[in-house]
C-alpha cells in the first residue's frame, strides 16, 4: 500500500486542527445544500498561483478549473474528452455562476514552451505541444510584432494574449453566447504577477490590463 508523505500528513493534521475544526459549522452546510459558487476561475496548473489564496476565498466560493496556461479551448463536440469543456457546461448552466475569470500569470511555462516550440518538438511534450497550439495565432502575431524584444516581453505579451483568447473561445460556446447576452454571466481576465503580488484586469474597452 502506498504512504501518504509525512509532509502532506502533517499538512492534513495542521488543517484539519486549525480550519476545519473553526469552520465546521459551514463545511457541515456545504455537505448538506451543496455548492454554489458565484464565480469560475479557469487558472493555470502552476503551483504558484492558487485561485483560493489570491482571492481569500472558502471552501464553496470559487468553482476552479486549472490546466497548463489557463486555457480553454473553442466549442467543438468531437466525441472526444473534453474536461475543460464539461467543467464549462456544468458551471454555466448548473451552478448558474454569475462571473467566469480567466487568470493567467507571470513566469507561465506553457507560454513559454508555445513560444519555444521548436524545442519542445524535440522533447516528449507531444501533449503539452498539441494542448499549447491553441494559442499558435497569438502566438505569431506576439513573435512578428517589432515592438517586442524576444524573451521576457514576448512570454509577457503572449500570456496576456493567452488570456483573451480563452475569453473568446468562452464566447464560441452556444451557452455562454445565450447567457452574457441576457447578461446573466459576466466574463472577465486577468493577470497576476508573482514576485509582486500585481493583480491586473482586462479592461475590455481600453483592451489593457489594468492593475487593480
Ligand atoms: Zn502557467
Amino acid at each position: 500500500m502506498s504512504h501518504l508523505p509525512d509532509t502532506l500528513a502533517d499538512r492534513y493534521r495542521r488543517f484539519k486542527f486549525r480550519h476545519f475544526a473553526p469552520n465546521q459549522d459551514h463545511y457541515e452546510d456545504l455537505a448538506a445544500f451543496g455548492q454554489n459558487p458565484e464565480v469560475m476561475v479557469v487558472s493555470c496548473c502552476d503551483s504558484r498561483v492558487d485561485p483560493e489564496t489570491i482571492f481569500s476565498a472558502m471552501p464553496g466560493e470559487l468553482f476552479v478549473v486549472r490546466n497548463v496556461a489557463n486555457l480553454i479551448p473553442p466549442f467543438e463536440t468531437s466525441g472526444k474528452f473534453h474536461g475543460v469543456s464539461a467543467a464549462l457546461e456544468f458551471a454555466a448552466l448548473n451552478l448558474r455562476v454569475k462571473h467566469i475569470l480567466v487568470l493567467g500569470h507571470s513566469g507561465c511555462g506553457g507560454v513559454r514552451a508555445c513560444l519555444e516550440e521548436d524545442a519542445a518538438k524535440q522533447s516528449e511534450a507531444q501533449f503539452i505541444r498539441n494542448w499549447m497550439s491553441m494559442l499558435g495565432t497569438a502566438r505569431d502575431a506576439v513573435l512578428r510584432d517589432p515592438k517586442l524584444a524576444p524573451g521576457s516581453e514576448q512570454r509577457y505579451a503572449l500570456e496576456l494574449e493567452g488570456i483573451k483568447t480563452s475569453l473568446a473561445n468562452l464566447r464560441t460556446f452556444p451557452c455562454i453566447q445565450i447567457l452574457e447576452a441576457k447578461g446573466r454571466v459576466t466574463l472577465h481576465g486577468a493577470h497576476f504577477d508573482i514576485a509582486t503580488g500585481t493583480l491586473s484586469v482586462l479592461n475590455d474597452a481600453a483592451d489593457a490590463f489594468v492593475p487593480v
